[in-house]
């Protein structure tokens, strides 16, 4: 790509989405000199136990920023409602807006067929709003970009489809042995979450099925902890493989 802009611009349905599927990449990426920005397509409100949903919210944010700060990230939260993520044009504008307002070079969202009802919309939402982000007709303050960005998907927990079916295999894999700490880190900002994923999935250990999900990944890769993505090659995009370039070093096909 000419005139990279050097932004990832990662946008999942939730916080703790992101820490949770592509932290770790996006740290290696940090650490290749490029600007990273985290957004969230709702606040996360129905994510509570003791709070109503505005309130959750409002902590929710909080945590996302804090962890957003490990990688010294921006963040943003575009304001759809937890649990009733749907594909409209507000929300495909707005994620063209931001797009266009960070210059992202790379976006990263959810498996078309990721378990989560609000991960499918998002990533609906997020394929539509950068393929829109080049062309003028599209309605925001910011200027279009000059080249779509790339699209990449991440997993999505349990590798398995909205049905527990078998899912493709992932483009390729990337080994995050070295920045699993950093990744860790930026989850523990999600204090709020530990009490729900008690009460909705009987876990007890927050970081513990992060590690056995990245653990897995990493045996698929021959790597102690790994991430894994498809690459959006489809019509509509670019196929330049920046990612895998950039990180050759740590860039693994599965085993
Ligand atoms: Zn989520």
């Amino acid at each position: 790509m000419t005139n990279l802009n050097k932004t990832v611009l990662a946008i999942h349905a939730h916080p703790d989405d992101t820490e949770i599927f592509c932290a770790g990449t996006l740290a290696l990426l940090k650490d290749k000199c490029f600007k990273i920005v985290i957004a969230t397509m709702t606040p996360g409100g129905m994510g509570g136990v003791t709070q109503k949903e505005r309130e959750t919210g409002e902590t929710r944010k909080k945590e996302a920023s804090l962890a957003a700060a490990v990688l010294e990230a921006e963040y943003y939260c575009l304001e759809q409602r937890d649990g009733y993520v749907f594909d409209n044009a507000d929300a495909r504008i707005k994620v063209t807006a931001l797009i266009r307002k960070v210059k992202a070079d790379i976006v990263f969202t959810h498996l078309p067929f990721d378990y989560h009802p609000d991960h499918r919309a998002t990533s609906s939402i997020v394929e539509a709003g950068t393929i829109l982000a080049t062309l003028p007709n599209v309605p925001t303050d910011e200027l279009p970009v000059k080249t779509t960005p790339l699209l990449y998907y991440t997993s999505p927990f349990g590798f398995t489809d909205n049905m527990g079916g078998k899912i493709p295999d992932p483009s390729f894999f990337i080994d995050v042995t070295s920045t699993f700490e950093k990744k860790k880190e930026m989850l523990s900002f999600h204090e709020s979450q530990k009490q729900v994923m008690e009460l909705m999935f009987k876990m007890d250990d927050f970081f513990g099925d992060m590690r056995d999900s990245d653990k897995k990944l990493g045996q698929m890769a021959g790597v102690k902890y790994a991430e894994a993505y498809w690459q959006n090659t489809g019509a509509g995009f670019l196929k330049e493989p920046l990612i895998q370039e950039i990180l050759k070093d740590l860039r693994r096909d599965k085993k």
